[in-house]
């Protein structure tokens, strides 16, 4: 894939892998199954959660929220060195879930709008959050994640992407309202 590098925050690592192993599809979607959406590089996820860990120091953060499936290695991986837990938002509400805050999320990729829920046992009132996911496109997502972490009263201290696609709207959406992002690929 012919990915140009559009910041100097760029992390040399990833973005030579995005070049080498990353095929564009139709409707610019990129596909990267070789190390992050179906087989995982788990160094290379270590790797991205070190620079996140480096990039949010001084932030202080009590818990890292993803959503399931694909942002939860480098979620768990940044959690492993931050010390705090990692919840990943559920995509169905299981049976077994009991009170839950549930939003819905549109995706551009499915073409489809979809719940996700976490219980309310593992979001508290006033807890610190990174949200942590693999690709930025239109930001529903992580518009999606704010939505929940704002029922709960906890806070959204910042969102780590591991691949911004500045092409689509939502680097410009979340940083005008206001929340930091720390991207460590632009495509
Ligand atoms: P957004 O909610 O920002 O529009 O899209 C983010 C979500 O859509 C990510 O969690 C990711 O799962 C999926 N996504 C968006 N763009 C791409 C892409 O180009 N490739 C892949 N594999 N997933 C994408």
């Amino acid at each position: 894939m012919q990915n140009r590098l559009q910041t100097p925050n760029d992390m040399p690592l990833l973005a030579e892998r995005i070049r080498r192993e990353g095929r564009s599809l139709e409707g610019g979607i990129l596909k990267v199954d070789s190390f992050l959406n179906h087989q995982i590089d788990p160094l290379l996820m270590m790797e991205l959660a070190r620079e996140f860990v480096r990039r949010f120091e001084g932030t202080p953060i009590d818990k890292v929220l993803t959503i399931e499936s694909s942002g939860i290695a480098p979620a768990t991986m940044t959690g492993w060195l931050l010390r705090v837990p990692v919840v990943f938002a559920k995509k169905r509400r299981p049976s077994t879930m009991g009170e839950a805050y549930e939003t819905e999320i549109f995706s551009f990729t499915k073409n489809c709008t979809y719940p996700v829920c976490i219980s309310r046992e593992f979001l508290q009132p006033g807890e610190r959050i990174l949200f942590i996911d693999d690709f930025l496109a239109n930001g529903n997502a992580a518009f999606g994640i704010l939505d929940l972490v704002r029922q709960a009263g906890a806070t959204l201290q910042g969102i780590g992407i591991l691949i911004e696609k500045s092409f689509q709207p939502g680097g410009t959406r979340l940083r005008e309202a206001g929340i930091r992002i720390e991207s460590l690929a632009t495509i």
